[in-house]
């Protein structure tokens, strides 16, 4: 069964060494994890997996790692600087600052209804109700106060503001220079350094519609209110493709993509069936997309919450680029002829015309994917014997320990010779991490790697090294299978092959 509750997995993960809160010896900073030994183990295998299935599996796309703090303009004129805001309000009592969204979806059904009723809008459809609020700030206020919404904090009704928009992206000074031009900004998301790219990739790979861009990096987003462990952070990474089609096929790519993501998302354990798929409503969709499909996977204790969007954007960004960079006189004319603008555009297929084409942006967390894939291996159970046990069943692939080599005694030259010879042995298969432990007591040890997900435990004692009761178990190992606790044992001449087979 999986997590059945937010506080399991926060508490798992810090007893354990998987995420850590950011700058905690000065008291935190909200918003920023760290992630431990085992943290950035299962990161880093997720992050392998979806690279794997999306640019190795695929003949269809290149990938790319562009840089973290981008030139203003780029963007100015992606639409960021003017709308990648979320709608803030404060409560004047206390100071305290909002997401307005996020303040009306935590009140009580009532109050919601009665901000809707005040407003003229309709209660169930939420995203309408939340643009209403934006476009009418002073009768948003009026309504927020009239209904009696509460501030989570105080836990009273609020003197609320009117709400505005608050623009979630970072800006920093770039250089020594600190007049008003010298700064950037961190990337909001990773998609614009694939499109500012876009035609350093085709002119260098001479792809061919249709093809993707796959790209794995931090965005950054001053979230007003982070919240939920991982799931809302300031720094986060995302996992995106810009899949570029011939326009016109651009649905039909859509369709396709989502349902390789739900296929990839089942094939890490995140099963279909805790996923429901938004049609995102036309109100609520971000600006560049006609249309965007939203992964909610149903996270516990907070529900169905996003954890990937797929968004057709269209020609939105491509072409948006291309005409500020002739307005601003950037690009070259390589002829008098207007149509040899040098803009940010392939071939078609068919007609071979310059054409901008249309993009498919599958855009998936690794923080929300991490929050996922531990919720869903989170179990717990309970032995023949009557003790609980908490076991991360984890996808052998994602385990960050594959093996854990165990000697008996850990001060038997003997037998930790063996283990750690075992040790250098799988490790060289190229599986991921493997283990020497000699921690001591193996029952810890044990129960340590079920609650770390390691599918097997390798012990070496005395019989292995010919000193114990049996000469027959002489070059055997006990290996334990971390789900069904069965013990083997396996001939050390055959266990890197043994392992091998059961972790494929
Ligand atoms: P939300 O509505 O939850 O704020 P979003 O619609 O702004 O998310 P997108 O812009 O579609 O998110 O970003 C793509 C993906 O990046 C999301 O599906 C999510 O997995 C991840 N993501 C976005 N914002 C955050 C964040 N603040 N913290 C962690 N992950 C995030």
């Amino acid at each position: 069964m999986p997590a059945t509750s937010m506080e399991e997995l926060v508490s798992l993960c810090k007893r354990r060494g998987f995420i850590f809160q950011g700058s905690e010896i000065y008291g935190g900073l909200q918003g920023f994890y760290d992630y431990g030994p085992l943290g950035v183990e299962l990161k880093n295998n997720i992050k392998a997996a979806w690279w794997r299935s999306n640019v190795y599996e695929r003949d269809d796309m290149e990938g790319l790692d562009a840089s973290i703090i981008m030139h203003r303009m780029v963007l100015r004129h992606s639409g960021h600087e003017a709308t990648f805001s979320d709608p803030m309000i404060d409560n004047k009592k206390n100071n305290k600052r909002y997401r307005l969204d996020h303040l009306l979806k935590d009140q009580k059904a009532d109050v919601q209804a009665k901000v809707a009723e005040i407003m003229g809008e309709d209660a169930d459809n939420f995203a309408a109700l939340v643009a209403a609020l934006n476009a009418k700030p002073a009768q948003a206020s009026a309504a927020f106060k009239d209904a009696g919404v509460r501030d989570p904090f105080s836990g009273e009704v609020g003197d609320w503001t009117d709400p505005k928009p608050f623009n979630m992206m970072f800006k920093t000074t770039i250089g020594p220079v600190a007049d008003d031009e010298s700064y950037g900004y961190l990337r909001p998301e990773t998609a614009q350094g694939i499109f500012t790219n876009f035609k350093n990739v085709v002119d260098s790979t001479s792809r061919r519609l249709p093809f993707g861009i796959a790209q794995i990096g931090k965005a950054f987003r001053n979230e007003i209110t982070p919240r939920n462990f991982i799931f809302r952070v300031r720094e986060l990474e995302q996992m995106e493709i810009e899949f570029f089609v011939v326009p016109g096929t651009d649905e039909e790519w859509h369709e396709h993509w989502l349902e390789k993501r739900l296929k990839w998302w089942e094939d890490q354990g995140v099963p279909r069936s805790k996923i429901e798929i938004l049609d995102v409503p036309k109100e609520d969709l971000a600006h560049y997309s006609k249309r965007t499909y939203d992964l909610m996977y149903d996270y516990p204790t907070l529900g169905h919450e996003e954890i990937e969007g797929i968004a057709n954007r269209s020609d939105y960004d491509l072409g948006s680029h291309t005409k500020s960079q002739s307005e601003l006189g950037l690009v070259a004319k390589v002829e008098e002829n207007a149509d040899s603008i040098a803009k940010l555009t392939i071939p078609h297929p068919e007609t071979n015309k310059p054409v901008v084409p249309f993009v498919i942006e599958p855009s998936a967390g690794v923080d929300r994917a991490m929050l996922a894939v531990l919720s869903e291996a989170f179990t717990k159970e309970t032995l023949d014997n009557g003790n609980e046990r908490i076991v991360l069943k984890l996808r052998p692939h994602l385990a960050p320990i594959k093996v854990a080599v165990i000697p008996l005694a850990r001060n038997k030259d003997e037998i930790t010779s063996v283990a750690k010879k075992i040790k250098a042995e799988l490790q060289g298969l190229g599986l991921g991490r493997v283990l020497y432990e000699d921690s001591g007591n193996i029952g810890k040890a044990y129960r340590r790697h079920d609650e770390v997900g390691t599918p097997f435990c390798v012990t070496v004692d005395f019989d292995t090294v010919g000193k114990g009761e049996d000469a027959a178990l002489t070059d055997t190992v006990t290996v334990r299978d971390r789900d069904t606790l069965a013990q083997e044992r396996v001939k050390i001449s055959e266990l890197a092959g043994w392992i091998q087979a059961k972790l494929r």
